[in-house]
């Protein structure tokens, strides 16, 4: 399949899209190809579109109800759903993921989100309190939502359109305007949807898009401005400590979805089938390239050596390849810097004395696939719990599976985290999932499932792994200034 985004990425600014002197190369994961030059913002193109955004509030938008902006959100889904295989095709290019995954999850969820934004933001209730007075006639306290103004938002590039429209999405259904900024390594979805905004009749200056790395270059720059009133960041925990001191003078608001090291849990009352199913998609889907992949895997004693058993059996008959080959699994990495990432880890697990049940390298094709940034689906057994490879974040195709015996233990093993984004229980015995998925300090705990989402629930993690919570009202929440309103009868 043909990535059909042009040989130069640009931003897109107050409804036009504009250069700058400054590029850098989209490469191909799959095979170390050049994609595409992408424009590099400067301090005054990041201001431009930061200024571009406030006067949109003042325009136009900003006059317009929330069912005319819901209205508007329902057109832009309608435009990615009209240029379905466009967006399959630049996401599937950027990352070298399945292109069933492309199609199923990242486009799929893109448009979902501008539907699901939309829908909730028009019915959203406000709260009214009656209250009595000293003179017996009362009050009537009510809230009201008013938009927060310039939004930056900056996303990663593990889940492109999908992180990236989980925030613009109910940013604009709140009435916002938006300065949107993608990871460097995933430019090209996010240059569609600007297409979009713009075919749909999108007001200029509501949706501007910015390219650009992150220290140093346009992710900095839109963190130091003085003309935002929020930011919002999807990435690394190191990465939002750096942008929450950056906004700390100004003491905007933020939202910050952060890294994890979840723990997957399998007691050995589980359906075990279902059990090996689940954890094979919580450890492998993306090439293990999910905020939400559980690098860690605890099996009850009785059937820990047939569980490691069965996982070894499946990883060996994982497809790597490539995106459109049917059938495929693994894709690559994103680049060749994070896959020297991942493979530091692969040699620490080593050197801190795992066993490596299945991978462990690179895999060898004979053809251009080679030049590609992939890695071996991997397994270990063997690593204590304070290893490295048990405590830090790798974001790879990779899990530890270790034993358990008793319930208090792995809730104190499974928390002996400085993370808490996600846990999978797997057990048949309902009591055992209400009472233990209540003592798992993450923000979001799976039973017998991993990544079902309903986008209405709340998402978001604890400790490093985040701050505050996205989805459903709790989207409308961040993105809005609650007012009260209080009227003295
Ligand atoms: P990253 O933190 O390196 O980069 C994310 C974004 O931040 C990119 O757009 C980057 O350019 C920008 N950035 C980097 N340094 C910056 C700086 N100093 N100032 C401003 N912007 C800066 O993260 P990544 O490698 O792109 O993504 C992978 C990470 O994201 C993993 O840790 C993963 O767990 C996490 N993640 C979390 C969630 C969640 O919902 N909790 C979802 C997806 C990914």
């Amino acid at each position: 399949m043909r990535p059909q985004f042009p040989a130069l990425l640009r931003h897109f600014i107050d409804g036009a899209f504009v250069d700058s002197a400054a590029t850098f190369d989209n490469v191909n994961p799959v095979n170390g190809q050049l994609l595409a030059k992408v424009c590099e913002a400067d301090r005054a193109t990041v201001e431009a579109a930061v200024a571009a955004a406030r006067r949109a509030l003042a325009g136009p938008w900003g006059a317009m109800s929330v069912q005319q902006r819901a209205a508007m959100l329902h057109k832009v889904a309608d435009g990615i759903a009209a240029r379905f295989d466009e967006f399959v095709a630049a996401e599937v290019a950027d990352t070298g993921r399945p292109l069933q995954q492309a199609r199923t999850l990242d486009i799929a969820r893109a448009i979902a989100n501008f539907r699901t934004f939309a829908d909730l933001a028009a019915c959203a209730n406000s709260d009214a309190f009656e209250m009595s007075t000293a003179d017996g006639l009362g009050a009537l306290n009510y809230t009201v939502r008013k938009p927060l103004g310039v939004v930056g938002i900056i996303s990663p590039w593990n889940l492109p359109l999908l992180l990236l429209t989980w925030k613009v999405a109910p940013a604009l259904a709140c009435g916002n305007a938006v300065v949107a900024k993608p990871s460097e390594e995933s430019p090209a979805s996010a240059t569609l949807l600007a297409e979009v905004m713009h075919d749909v009749g999108v007001p200029p200056g509501v949706f501007n898009l910015i390219h650009g790395r992150g220290a140093d270059s346009a992710g900095q720059f839109l963190t130091q401005s003085s003309g935002i009133d929020a930011l919002t960041f999807t990435g690394e925990s190191r990465t939002g400590s750096t942008i929450m001191k950056a906004v700390a003078d100004g003491v905007k608001e933020v939202s910050f979805e952060l890294g994890g090291k979840n723990a997957a849990v399998v007691f050995a009352d589980a359906d075990f089938d279902a059990a090996v199913a689940g954890v094979m998609r919580s450890s492998f889907t993306n090439s293990g390239q999910v905020c939400l992949c559980s690098e860690r895997v605890y099996v009850q004693r009785p059937i820990y050596e047939r569980f490691v058993a069965a996982i070894q059996e499946k990883v060996a008959a994982l497809r790597i390849g490539y995106p459109d080959e049917e059938g495929v699994d693994i894709g690559p990495l994103i680049s060749h810097g994070h896959r020297d990432k991942v493979l530091g880890y692969y040699r620490l697990a080593v050197e801190e004395g795992a066993t490596v049940v299945a991978g462990g390298g690179v895999p060898v094709f004979g053809d251009a696939r080679d030049c590609g940034a992939y890695v071996q689906p991997t397994v270990w057994t063997g690593l204590s719990d304070d290893a490295r490879c048990m405590t830090e974040e790798i974001f790879g195709p990779v899990c530890h599976i270790a034993p358990f015996d008793e319930e208090d233990e792995i809730v104190a093993r499974v928390n002996d985290s400085k993370y808490g984004l996600a846990c999978a229980l797997w057990t048949t015995n309902l009591s055992r999932a209400h009472r233990v998925a209540r003592r798992i300090h993450v923000g979001l705990v799976w039973v017998n499932t991993w990544y079902l989402r309903d986008l209405r629930t709340p998402f978001g993690g604890v400790k490093l792994s985040g701050l505050g919570r996205e989805g459903g009202r709790y989207s409308l929440d961040f993105y809005s200034d609650v007012a009260n309103i209080c009227i003295k009868l």
